[in-house]
């Protein structure tokens, strides 16, 4: 199969000037390795997306020259994938149920021997008797128990390839035992299980996104690895922030590409990616998206924060 990277927007509203930059930079990377592009429209929390919403990023997307090379994939038409691979975790012993409300996390997390962030583990060790007292408790509610995976390591390590923190083009995190399919009164899919499917199912290898999901690569990647599917090379670039030094969002102002104009979105993009393009050729015919492909050298990418206007 090709090799793709991607861009994969969650279409809860007008995508922002980071954002586009990301998105830019992903179609730079997988153009400038030889991969092909694919956007996917991440719209797995089917209360927080609309198609409406989707349209409108993609329309964005191409007015700054981010299209995909095949179809646009969305999470929605894909539950069946999602289903098997956690239909083929379970086989292997690799789920249990979870009955703990965010309430029952934060007081577990709040002990004196627990690690910020990581699921404490208690329900992993459940005898059954106590899993059918508490898969009832929660039933009387009209609720359903979270699916959690039963990791077998605490830590992961990706090849990546821009994160300030990355050593040697690697980067290790944590893995808990992280949810796969939310539980509650309407189950879904959790985030971490759609993406890893969706990726492997496309081809796409490599992750070009934000930093702010540099801490989930290792949790994907090694459910990756338990599925026996490819690993992904990553690359977690640095958030653009708002004047107040933030990240970048709707409060700060005219931040989308609708509300700045499509030229000035594209003119912000380029001065922003400054260091990693050199000067202009003066060739003309190209698509300015296709010039900056020329232009472009990852080793130059600062690792600055970037700021909108700036
Ligand atoms: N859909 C996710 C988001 O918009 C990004 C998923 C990913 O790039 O892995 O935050």
């Amino acid at each position: 199969m090709t090799k793709a990277g991607r861009y994969a927007p969650s279409p809860s509203g007008d995508l922002h000037l980071g954002n586009l930059r990301t998105a830019v930079l992903a179609w730079l990377f997988a153009r400038q390795s030889g991969r092909d592009f694919l956007i996917r429209i991440d719209d797995i929390d089917a209360q927080r997306s609309s198609p409406e919403a989707a349209q409108r990023q993609v329309a964005d997307l191409t007015s700054v020259g981010v299209v995909s090379d095949g179809p646009i994939a969305t999470q929605q038409q894909s539950l069946a994938l999602y289903q098997r691979a956690l239909t083929t975790l379970i086989d292997a012993d690799r789920v249990y149920e979870c009955y703990c409300s965010r309430k029952d996390i934060a007081e577990a997390s709040r002990a004196p021997h627990a690690i910020p962030g990581r699921y404490p583990g208690t329900c992993r060790n459940l005898t059954e008797r106590q899993r059918t007292a508490r898969r009832e408790q929660l039933a009387e509610q009209g609720r359903v128990p979270s699916l959690r995976l039963r990791a077998d390591v605490r830590h992961w390590a990706v090849a990546e390839g821009f994160a300030a923190e990355a050593r040697d083009r690697k980067f290790t995190g944590e893995v808990d035992d992280f949810v796969l399919r939310r539980g509650g009164q309407a189950p879904e899919f959790a985030y971490n299980l759609a993406v890893v499917v969706d990726d492997a199912h496309a081809g796409v290898d490599q992750v070009v996104r934000g930093e702010d999901l540099l801490s989930s690569a290792p949790r994907q990647a090694y459910l990756a690895h338990l599925l026996e599917l490819p690993a992904c090379t990553y690359v977690h670039v640095p958030l653009v922030l708002g004047p107040t030094g933030k990240r970048l969002a709707k409060r700060d102002g005219a931040v989308t590409l609708r509300e700045i104009g499509p030229g000035e979105a594209r003119a912000w993009i380029e001065r922003s990616l400054a260091s990693a393009l050199a000067p202009r050729d003066g060739a003309a015919g190209r698509g300015w998206i296709e010039d900056l492909l020329v232009r472009f050298d990852p080793a130059g990418l600062s690792h600055e924060p970037v700021t909108f206007p700036g």
